[in-house]
């Protein structure tokens, strides 16, 4: 199969993370008898060194005219960088938020995957991590709280500051079926997430989620009240598969169970819309610290290039190959130094890189 994939390598480590990310694509296409084109764009900070904003028009529109985007990160030091002194719509994170708008990108994916060799970098019990979980956490992207119409008045003396909590039907439809469909790649299983008990919008989510779950017979769906989801996902996270919620509840949740899972330098993210394109990132930062010293964890950039082979390309296969490549990386003793423990072999980012594309 031939695709074209539009790369935005960005700031800081995404250079260097992306390279990686790239040299186990092409080992995927060796293997497997396919052909990956890249076209390399600029976003964030460098586009604003080249071209004064940081995205341009013609960098939305190669995005679209591809596959799927395969992302580093953006942005650079917030104190420091002189990108932070410009007007925030100017500043690199603006170019983002623009590209996700401008790509329909209404559904956040981020599997939470905890490596037993890692288990040790998790913050739970040890009861609890030894069973591991993988689970995927679906966030409702672009509506709910944060697109609400809001304002802050004075009312009869007292401040008062509103904000609106809004979904309609086919916001709720379409961010189900995605999940459904994710699910059905997976192990079967959607929890949906939401507060029916008090909100009116929950009660509607929880309506819509179970028509759509009509289509699907072979998943299983359960509902969990929100508070309940964020007492389960440190008491028995291993219990869940799909979890699916809207975009407020899905932001608290998803870095809860991010941090269970040990590391930053692990976490993949999809962001994606109706169809099968996406793009994919890793959830970390661009991490000025460590920028230009191949010192970076490329992993969780690997790991959602086999997100984008499975969602993207529907190439199941092929993403098996990198994520077992990661998992025998990882059983052989290869860390980088944010995951680095007794015992085990420090490499640097592109020698990671290799030995991945190596045991694809
Ligand atoms: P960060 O995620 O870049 O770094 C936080 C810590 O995690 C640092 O110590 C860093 O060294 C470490 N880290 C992150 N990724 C790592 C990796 N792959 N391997 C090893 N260590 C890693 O967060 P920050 O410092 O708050 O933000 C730095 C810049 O990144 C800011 O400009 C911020 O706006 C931007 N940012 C971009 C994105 C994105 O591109 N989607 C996301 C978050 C932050």
């Amino acid at each position: 199969m031939e695709k074209n994939i539009a790369v935005i390598k960005g700031d800081g480590i995404g250079p260097e993370i992306v390279t990686e990310a790239m040299k186990v694509l092409d080992k995927v296409a060796e293997k497997f008898g396919h052909k990956f084109n890249y076209e390399q764009l600029l976003m964030g900070g460098c586009s604003i060194d080249a071209n004064g904003v940081p995205l341009t028009d013609e960098t939305i529109a190669r995005c679209k005219a591809s596959d799927a985007v395969l992302m580093g990160s953006i942005g650079g030091n917030t104190t420091t960088s002189p990108w932070y002194k410009l007007p925030a719509n100017l500043r690199p994170e603006a170019g983002l938020l623009k590209l996700r708008k401008s790509l329909g990108l209404f559904a956040n994916l981020r599997p939470c995957h905890l490596f037993p060799q890692l288990s040790g970098a998790c913050p739970l019990k040890e009861e609890i991590s030894a069973k591991g979980f993988d689970m995927l956490i679906m966030r409702e992207l672009t509506g709910g709280l944060y697109f609400g119409e809001r304002h802050t008045e004075e009312v009869d003396g007292v401040m008062t500051a509103v904000d609106t909590l809004k979904y309609d039907e086919n916001e709720i439809r379409r961010i189900a079926v995605k999940a459904f469909d994710v699910a059905m790649q997976r192990r079967k299983k959607v929890t949906s997430v939401d507060k029916a008990n008090v909100l009116d919008t929950s009660r509607l989510w929880r309506k819509i989620v179970e028509e759509v779950a009509k289509d699907y017979p072979e998943v299983t769906l359960e509902h969990m009240l929100v508070d309940n989801s964020a007492m389960q996902l440190v008491k028995d996270p291993a219990q869940f598969d799909v979890m699916v919620t809207e975009n407020m509840f899905g932001d608290i949740l998803s870095d809860e169970a991010s941090m269970i899972t040990g590391s930053i330098g692990m976490l993949a993210s999809a962001s994606m819309n109706e169809t099968s394109f996406g793009l994919y990132e890793p959830s970390g930062g661009s991490a000025p610290d460590i920028a230009g010293q191949n010192k970076a964890n490329p992993i969780a950039t690997i790991l959602s290039a086999a997100m984008l082979l499975r969602y993207s390309f529907h190439m199941d296969k092929e993403a098996d190959a990198v994520e077992n490549a990661v998992d025998k990386v990882l059983e052989a003793g290869y860390r980088t130094g944010d995951i680095m423990s007794d015992g085990m072999t420090l490499v640097s980012c592109s020698e990671m890189g290799t030995k991945i594309a190596e045991f694809v």
